[in-house]
């Protein structure tokens, strides 16, 4: 399980703060923005987040207690 974070906006090493067309922010963009799929809040920024299996993305602390519960 490999956990990365989304830094914020305007940060180092976050996405420009203004729209844009770059496709490294837009991507950022789009992950912080879609929802989490275990808990359904947004992934937003700054927090620990996994790629799961199909390709989608939770907090990594979902996928951690998720993965508890089906006993891996
Ligand atoms: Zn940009
Ligand atoms: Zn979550």
């Amino acid at each position: 399980m490999s956990i990365t974070t989304l830094s914020a906006p305007g940060s180092e090493y976050g996405p420009c703060l203004d729209p844009c067309g770059h496709i490294d922010c837009q991507e950022i963009r789009h992950i912080a923005q879609s929802p989490c799929v275990i808990c359904f809040l947004t992934i937003g920024y700054d927090c620990e987040i996994t790629m799961l299996e199909d390709g989608s993305f939770a907090h990594a602390i979902c996928a951690e207690s998720a993965l508890e519960k089906a006993g891996k």
